[in-house]
Order: C-alpha cells, then sequence, then structure tokens
C-alpha cells in the first residue's frame, strides 16, 4: 500500500492509493457496493481465456460439472462451514409471510421505513467456494471405483467480506478440480496440480512462490484450527505479489480436507474406508487481476509467449506497424 497525496487533496488527509486502483476503469464498472462489479469485455475476455488455458490441463477422467451460485443451506451446514468461517457465509432470504405480512413490509418501505425486519432465511446460501455440492452427489453413486473419483466444477462463489481491494472481491469465480478416493489417490493428485499450477503460472509469465497456508478460521478457537492446518500442511496456495512481496495474494490453493468430507457424507472408497477428499482452486478474477497487473491492459503489448499460450491472435506485423505509428 502507498500512501500518497493527491494534488487536490488537504495535505493534511493523505488518501490511500492501491497498486491495483490504476486497473479499475479498464476493468470493472462500479456496481454501488465494494468487491462487487460488472467486468469489461476485456477484463471477460482474459478470463474466458484462462478458463480455456485451465480446461486444457483438465485430466482425462474428469467430469464436469458447473454449479449455480446458491446451494442447499442444508448441505453446507452439514458440510461444517458454520464452525469454521460463519462470518464470511451469505444467506438467501425472502418475504416468506403471506399477503397481508408482505404488503405490510412493502408498505413501511414505501413510508420510509424498514422492510427487512419481514424476511426470513430461505433454504438456500450463496455458494462459499465451488466444491462444496460435489460431495453429496458423489456420495449419492455408492462406493467409490479402484482410482476414487475426479470432478472439473465452478461456481461464481460469496464470501461477506467487503473490501476496496481489486483483489478482495465479495463475489468471484472460482474453478476447481476435485478428487475423491484413497489417501494415495488424493495426495498424488495434489503432487500432480502442484506441479502443473505451477507450469501454467510461469507459462503465463506471472511472479509467484508457493507457500504452506491456512484458512482464515472464525475466533480464538479458528487460531487454533489454522495452526494446526499449516502443521499438517493440508492447505497450499499460489502466492503472486500484486501488493507487495510481504502480503501476497493467494491466486490459487491445494486443499487436503483428509476424511473431512468422505466421513460426512458417507462416502467410501474402494477398501470401504471413508474416501479422502482434495481440491485444486483456481481465483478466475484473481487471476485475471494478476494478469492486467503484471502484463498491462494493452493486450497488444503482451509478452508473445504469454499471448500464445492464452491462444490471443498473433499480432501481424503489419497491425504492429500501424499501431506503433498511431
Ligand atoms: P480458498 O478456498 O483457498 O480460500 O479460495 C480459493 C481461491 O479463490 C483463492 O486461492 C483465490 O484465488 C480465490 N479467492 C478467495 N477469496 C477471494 C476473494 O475475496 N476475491 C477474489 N477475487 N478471489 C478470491
Ligand atoms: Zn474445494
Amino acid at each position: 500500500m502507498t500512501i500518497a497525496v493527491l494534488p487536490d487533496s488537504p495535505a493534511t488527509a493523505p488518501q490511500m492509493i492501491d497498486p491495483l486502483d490504476h486497473l479499475a476503469d479498464k476493468l470493472f464498472h462500479r456496481m454501488g457496493a465494494d468487491g462487487v462489479y460488472a467486468r469489461t469485455a476485456l477484463y471477460e475476455g482474459v478470463v474466458d481465456k484462462l478458463a480455456a488455458l485451465i480446461t486444457g490441463h483438465r485430466e482425462a477422467g474428469t467430469e464436469v460439472m458447473r454449479f449455480p451460485p446458491v446451494m442447499s443451506r442444508a448441505q453446507l451446514e452439514k458440510s461444517g462451514y458454520l464452525k469454521s468461517f460463519p462470518n464470511l457465509l451469505g444467506c438467501v432470504c425472502g418475504l416468506h409471510g403471506t399477503e397481508r405480512e408482505i404488503n405490510a413490509a412493502v408498505s413501511r418501505f414505501d413510508a420510509g421505513g424498514d422492510w427487512t425486519s419481514s424476511l426470513s432465511p430461505a433454504d438456500l446460501v450463496l455458494s462459499p467456494a465451488a466444491c462444496y455440492p460435489v460431495y453429496p452427489i458423489a456420495a449419492s453413486r455408492g462406493q467409490l471405483p479402484k482410482g476414487g473419483l475426479r470432478f472439473d466444477v465452478a461456481a461464481d462463489c460469496f464470501r461477506r467480506e467487503p473490501s476496496k481491494h481489486l483483489d478482495r472481491l465479495q463475489s468471484f469465480r472460482m474453478r476447481e478440480y476435485v478428487c475423491i478416493g484413497t489417501p494415495d489417490d488424493v495426495a498424488d493428485f495434489r503432487e500432480r496440480w502442484m506441479v502443473r499450477a505451477q507450469k501454467i503460472a510461469t507459462d503465463l509469465g506471472l511472479t509467484f512462490r508457493v507457500d504452506y497456508a491456512s484458512d482464515p478460521f472464525f475466533g480464538r478457537v479458528g487460531q487454533m484450527k489454522a495452526v494446526s492446518q499449516k502443521q499438517q500442511q493440508l492447505k497450499f496456495e499460489l502466492l503472486i505479489p500484486l501488493r507487495s512481496e510481504e502480503q501476497p495474494t493467494a491466486c490459487m490453493s491445494f486443499n487436503y480436507h483428509r476424511e473431512h468430507f468422505g466421513t460426512t457424507w458417507g462416502i467410501q472408497d474402494a477398501h470401504g474406508e471413508p474416501a479422502h477428499t482434495g481440491c485444486v482452486a483456481f481465483g478466475m478474477d484473481r487471476l485475471a487481476v494478476a494478469m492486467f497487473h503484471t502484463h498491462g491492459t494493452d493486450l497488444s503489448a503482451w509478452p508473445a509467449k504469454v499471448r500464445d499460450v492464452l491462444g490471443l491472435q498473433p499480432l501481424v506485423a503489419a497491425d504492429a506497424h500501424v499501431e506503433g505509428w498511431r
């Protein structure tokens, strides 16, 4: 974070300028809430190319599923989310009363009052990660085959952490590869993906490092969970120094849940033991922001190798010449 005094601001009130802010006008349109943005064609084009690149690395025998931005509240509760991240959850609520009660709420709003006190929770929550819905689906198929199952999933995810930083959105896209199998199946899967993901980041011309990590578990008990998670090396992240070297941004994560979801959903591996699970998550919005931060907002100026990896049209020499003279 840089502190600067803008020319037209009072010298006594320095304004914080975030290193990513200069990207905002080219990539996003504001929608009246921090961390919730409309995306420009320039930005979305790169998100599409990144998604295609990740698809290109999909392992054979991986089943594709795409999830909506909401999921069953009961399933998320059963997954243990409230024990770990209750502060981040967004819940769908609605006006569920009688016609009279609903009209009364609307009338209160029309009279300048508060209608939201009449809201009550629906049976849906906003998905906080793309992989939660896949475990009950896998469980419904019975005992796992030898070698386990692999899925390619994606969803618009929501986490209630408003921020002005462009790499901390409340609503963002997550793509994941998931493995459900024996401990060895999952360990091998995570190893393979940690190598492959670093190759992808290198091909994209990104500066990064991979490090142990922990999830932002809620509260004081949560701090202990985070320590244990790090000690057991259950989570790694691919970190990109977008804002600073000291506080890099996690753009991918490699997670081992041990038997948590296998036990929760009663998934048995091929030996009849509770299945182990793991996932590799790609933060599509963070990766796109990282690309623009690293290579700039003029796609024609991106390194030829990076353009090639993303499948962007090669620049014709004549175009380059014309652009040079414009
Ligand atoms: P995790 O489940 O490991 O916390 O998240 C998986 C990936 O989703 C992260 O590595 C990151 O790329 C992305 N992600 C998590 N939180 C946010 C966020 O607040 N904003 C954005 N844009 N992406 C996020
Ligand atoms: Zn996951």
